[in-house]
């Protein structure tokens, strides 16, 4: 497969960058690692006119602990991120979500933790190559009106299978969001649409700059489930993060459970974090119960798009949930 043709533009500079990308908008793509990017494009899934690199940009590659935050730049790398201390004291699900991307060789090449974020939303009926997609009707996300994963709907439900994005749901971190003259702060939770055809509620000339993660007294974890332990992406995972209370050390004040790769995005689950508020840490029939209930919340969004099937999906929820808490309450 090889790729399209496209213009390599090599900025100096984030405002060099930025104002490329306000001048090219929908005709540009940025190009971190091109681990997602270039795939894609070999694939004719995508043809941009131009590919703004950030290889340039060092300002856009840094771990830092500022105002009680963990601030990323949106270039590190996965594996700057695995072996900072930083992240392995204080954002575990991170480092643990890291370390299962891919395989060594993404990770420390050149796959980078905003791309990770912003890669596309996956589904096997689409992820195909030009010439097995040509051989029958176009889906939503191809530009047609019908979808192979699930009959009747009127929409993409292309699944986000980010390990990175599921960490940091769950570590309930924000994005800083760069355009030219500007830049907004969006909580991760936040930043979905409702369409597997765009996932993301950002502007085609906005860049991601920063990630920033709150530093809580809180213990996190993160599990996943993929055929091969290497070059595999999940076909279930769960991040958690548990907060204990100032005075009861041993209770739970208050949970995030965030399944990955049920969904077009990752899938917070409100209700049934809170419903482990105040159960304490060794509650393993509480863990069970919210581990169960998962699986069926998270069952309703999925679609056989993934690999395996949804039955094995859905019931792995609960397994990975459980595990995740599990995990995260040992600290
Ligand atoms: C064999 C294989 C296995 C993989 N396994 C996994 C896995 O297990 N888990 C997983 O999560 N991922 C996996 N990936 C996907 C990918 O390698 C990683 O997610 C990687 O972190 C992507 O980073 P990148 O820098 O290479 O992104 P790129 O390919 O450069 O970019 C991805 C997308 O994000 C956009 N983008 C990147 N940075 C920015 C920015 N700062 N601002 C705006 N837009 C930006 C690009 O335009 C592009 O659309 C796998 C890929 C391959 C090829
Ligand atoms: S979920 Fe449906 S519309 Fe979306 S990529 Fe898959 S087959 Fe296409």
């Amino acid at each position: 497969m090889r790729l399209p043709r496209f213009d390599y533009l090599g900025p100096d500079n984030l405002e060099g960058a930025l104002d490329l990308l306000a001048t090219h908008r929908d005709d540009a793509k940025i190009l971190a690692g091109g681990t997602d990017l270039l795939v894609r494009m070999k694939k004719g899934l995508l043809k941009p006119k131009n590919l703004i690199s950030l290889k340039a940009l060092n300002e856009l590659s840094y771990i830092k602990e500022e105002d009680k935050c963990i601030k990323i730049g949106a270039r590190t790398s996965l594996a700057d991120i695995i072996a900072s201390r930083l992240i392995q004291n204080k954002a575990y699900a991170l480092f643990q979500a890291c370390e299962k991307i891919g395989a060594v060789t993404i990770q420390h090449y050149k796959g980078t933790i905003g791309g990770n974020i912003l890669q596309d939303n996956r589904c096997h009926h689409y992820n195909q190559s030009d010439f097995h997609r040509s051989g029958r009707q176009p889906c939503h996300k191809d530009g047609g009106k019908i979808c192979y994963a699930r009959e009747e709907a009127d929409r993409c439900n292309s699944t986000c299978q980010s390990d990175g994005a599921t960490a940091l749901m769950a570590l309930d971190a924000r994005i800083i969001l760069a355009r030219k003259g500007g830049e907004r702060t969006v909580d991760l939770t936040n930043f979905y649409t409702t369409d597997g055809i765009m996932p993301f509620a950002m502007e085609s000339h906005e860049l991601l700059k920063e990630i920033i993660i709150p530093v809580q007294k809180a213990q996190s974890a993160y599990q996943r489930l993929a055929y091969r332990s290497a070059i595999d992406y999940p076909i279930v995972c769960a991040g958690v993060l548990l907060k204990t209370s100032d005075t009861q050390k041993d209770e739970i004040d208050e949970a995030r459970i965030i399944v990955g790769a049920m969904g077009r995005s990752p899938l917070f689950l409100a209700q049934v974090s809170s419903s482990l508020k105040g159960k304490k840490l060794n509650d393993t029939n509480a863990f069970k119960k919210a581990a169960d209930a998962s699986m069926d919340n998270a069952s309703t969004f999925a679609v056989h798009n993934v690999g395996s099937t949804l039955e094995y999906r859905c019931a792995m929820v609960s397994q990975m949930v459980f595990q995740a808490l599990e995990q995260a309450a040992k600290g």
